[in-house]
């Protein structure tokens, strides 16, 4: 099992050992003291981390997120991380999105579309990570077009979800043809099925070329 970053760290809430980070709670999870804990259920990157990726992330890295919703996920990366900018294009999560930056200064909601890096770009520094769950048709595109944001020897975290490139598609193939677009700007390091936490979903640690 590859290391966690720090400030990661597996806690016991209830006695069931859980992945946790140390901050505010955001949408009613169980915590203990300043844990609180990360549902891979949740989270694709939560489910990354639960099922051992080796994501190369040790912790205070600046993060680009792209689909931070209502900040589930995007909370617990900025409780370990450095910088977090936080990309959602609708309105409505954003709200709540604010709510979870409120307490921690270092997450910058952002209300822009990822598909159009050039309307943050006067704002997001280079970064050392891009966390990806848009799930959206063209999620190859979108990772690709944010590229120009990651430092050379950064990482891209992305989970691609089958179902929004293809409903009647086999995964399968459509992981195989996500895979095949990202590597036109990425180096793919590791693959694995985030299976049983989500289904249909391809998590990919990848590095640009
Ligand atoms: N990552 C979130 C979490 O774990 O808390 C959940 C993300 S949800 C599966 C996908 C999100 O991506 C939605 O909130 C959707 O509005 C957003 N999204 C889809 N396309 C987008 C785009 N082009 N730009 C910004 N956000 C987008």
């Amino acid at each position: 099992m590859s290391d966690l970053p720090d400030g990661v760290e597996r806690r016991e809430f209830d006695g069931v050992e859980r992945l946790a980070t140390r901050g505010e709670p955001v949408y009613g999870e169980p915590t203990d003291g300043e844990w609180r804990a990360w549902n891979p259920d949740r989270s694709k990157l939560g489910a990354m981390l639960e099922l051992g990726m080796d994501t190369g992330v040790d912790g205070g890295e600046t993060v680009l997120y792209l689909g931070a919703a209502a900040g589930t996920t995007a909370s617990h990366v900025a409780d370990f991380a450095g910088p977090t900018y936080g990309v959602e294009f609708a309105a409505r999560p954003v709200r709540d999105l604010l709510d979870a930056a409120e307490p921690r200064g270092n997450l910058f909601p952002l209300l822009k579309d990822a598909r159009k890096p050039e309307t943050y770009a006067h704002v997001v520094e280079p970064v050392d990570v891009i966390v990806q769950d848009v799930a959206t048709r063209g999620q190859a595109k979108v990772a690709t077009a944010n590229e120009t944001f990651l430092r050379e020897d950064g990482r891209l975290l992305i989970a691609i979800k089958a179902r929004s490139e293809d409903v009647t598609r086999d995964p399968e193939d459509v992981f195989a043809d996500v895979l095949d677009e990202l590597e036109s700007t990425y180096e793919v390091l590791e693959t694995e099925r985030l299976t049983p936490h989500h289904d249909d979903h391809l998590g990919v640690v990848a590095t640009p070329r």
